[in-house]
């Protein structure tokens, strides 16, 4: 199963839509997966401007 990145939001999914802003041009060339369990807390998230836990790919063409 291959995964995508949506360059919107940068959650990675092995759907063809994006689970947060329902855009169906995602990108399989990403890199950089990052996996955000406590967004409140991570560095990471606050950088990525993520508020949710999840999946995510720091960089995406
Ligand atoms: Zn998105």
């Amino acid at each position: 199963m291959s995964e995508k990145a949506c360059p919107t939001c940068h959650i990675v999914t092995t759907g063809n839509v994006c689970p947060k802003c329902k855009s169906t041009s995602l990108s399989s060339d990403f890199s950089g997966l990052v996996i955000i369990f406590d967004p409140e807390n991570s560095e990471i998230a606050k950088a990525m401007k993520v508020k949710e836990k999840g999946r995510y790919a720091l960089r995406v063409r």
